[in-house]
């Protein structure tokens, strides 16, 4: 790999693997990249594309979902106001 070359790599502007130019080499490998569709510069992702805003809200709704179940299930078991061991 040299300077310049051009490899395939996911854009986060482009949201989805786009052409890219290598701008910065590091131990022969590829550390930043240029796309060469928006010229948007970052670091090479390997072509992994980060988790989406769409994927990281259903993980939080699951999240969310996961514990309004666990609140659900609580129901009866509160413990009485009054505690004879605090007094
Ligand atoms: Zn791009």
């Amino acid at each position: 790999m040299r300077l310049g070359d051009v490899i395939d790599d996911h854009c986060v502007k482009c949201r989805r693997v786009t052409n890219h130019s290598i701008v910065s080499l590091v131990n022969g490998e590829a550390a930043k990249v240029r796309c060469r569709t928006c010229y948007h510069d970052h670091d090479y992702r390997h072509e992994q594309a980060p988790p989406s805003k769409k994927e990281l809200k259903k993980a939080e709704a699951e999240a969310q979902a996961a514990l309004a179940a666990t609140v659900d299930g609580g129901h009866g078991v509160e413990e009485p106001s009054t505690n004879p061991e605090v007094v």
